[in-house]
């Protein structure tokens, strides 16, 4: 069976949900193998946890020549490694850093590249929303070995047991791409939330909240969510430009969204329409946000969410 190159998504050698997603998918394609670039001391306590969603090797990649610089060097990487397994598909966690990586990394090895797949069939058939979620495309890659960006909670993680067979893997990274190095990171505050793209369940607040997302987080925390916003609650200077949501912000896929106060803008709908469900509360009927809306409330959000968190709270 051919080989599935899937890059582990990790924060200091804690394996992120999207991975066991990607191997899942990888799946469909071939025979996994997940790719570690980080410290060679953590390759074994990663295996262990990929192979239980499938993966039969992992190819561990010192990253001590690549993690100081900006993205050329994991391409390099990758270009290497594809080279010595070629590889039936390669799939990365949909990051900005990794549609970079992804996209050199196509050029490198004069093949197709999709980004931002919300499905991948076993035919290596991909879905994706299009022109600000204007239109969902079918696409396949048809040139060389296909290179896909698959967002978070695009499968739900099913368990396989792989061999997970680690192997180091040497790479030599060329000077030129050392260009560009980083040379301050900034640890974000943590909120004790979900990450926003990865959250099973988004619930996000806009200029209907009146600036008071209390209620917004109120809510989520009831359910665990993440918080998002709009780009009116942005602008307004209520929430961070790390919550917003849409074409110019963050695009979210969870298994539930529920928009509060948002009327639904073009933009707004760009970065959140592939969610699974989608739930609204605008006190507006009118409000263009119940056009795709699975369930919608027509009420004002500063009674309903404190009702619903008292319903859920009393469970
Ligand atoms: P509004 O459109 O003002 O809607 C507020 C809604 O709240 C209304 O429907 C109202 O009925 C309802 N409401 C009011 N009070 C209550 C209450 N008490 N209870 C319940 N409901 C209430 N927008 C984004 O969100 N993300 C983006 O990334 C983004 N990118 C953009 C990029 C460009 C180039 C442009 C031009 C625009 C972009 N926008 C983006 C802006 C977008 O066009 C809208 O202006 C924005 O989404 C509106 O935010 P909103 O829905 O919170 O506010």
């Amino acid at each position: 069976m051919s080989e599935v190159l899937v890059v582990i998504d990790h924060a200091e050698g804690e394996v992120k949900k999207p991975t066991y997603e990607l191997l899942t998918i990888a799946r469909r394609l071939g025979e996994p193998s997940a790719v570690f670039f980080g410290s060679p001391e953590q390759g074994d306590a990663v295996a262990e946890k990929v192979k239980k969603y499938g993966a039969a090797k992992v190819y561990v990649v010192d990253d001590a020549q690549i993690k100081g610089f900006l993205v050329a060097p994991k391409a390099e990487a990758l270009q290497q490694l594809a080279e010595k397994t070629s590889p039936a598909a390669i799939l990365l966690p949909s990051t900005f850093e990794n549609k970079e990586v992804g996209a050199r990394l196509a050029i490198k090895i004069g093949s197709g590249l999709i980004t931002d797949a919300v499905d991948v069939t076993d035919g290596g058939v991909t879905t994706q929303s299009v022109f600000a979620g204007n239109f969902t495309v079918q696409a396949k890659v048809t040139t060389g070995t296909p290179i896909i960006t698959v967002k978070p909670n695009s499968a739900a993680p099913e368990e396989s047991e792989g061999a997970g067979t680690v192997e180091a893997f040497a790479v030599t990274v060329s000077d030129a791409a050392k260009g560009a190095q980083i040379v301050a990171t900034q640890p974000r505050q943590s909120t004790g939330r979900p990450e926003l793209t990865e959250a099973a369940i988004v619930v996000s607040g806009g200029r209907g909240t009146g600036g008071n997302f209390e209620p917004v987080e109120g809510f989520a925390d009831s359910i665990g969510a993440a918080v998002g916003a709009s780009r009116a609650a942005v602008d307004s200077g209520w929430m961070p430009h790390a919550f917003q949501v849409g074409q110019t912000g963050k695009t979210v896929s969870p298994q539930l969204y529920v928009a509060n106060g948002i009327s639904g803008a073009i933009q707004h709908r760009a970065g959140m329409q592939t969610s699974k469900t989608i739930v609204a509360v605008n006190k507006d009927p009118e409000a263009p946000i119940f056009e795709l809306v699975d369930f919608g409330v027509v009420g004002d959000l500063h009674t309903v969410l404190p009702a619903a968190t008292e319903q859920i709270a009393a469970r």
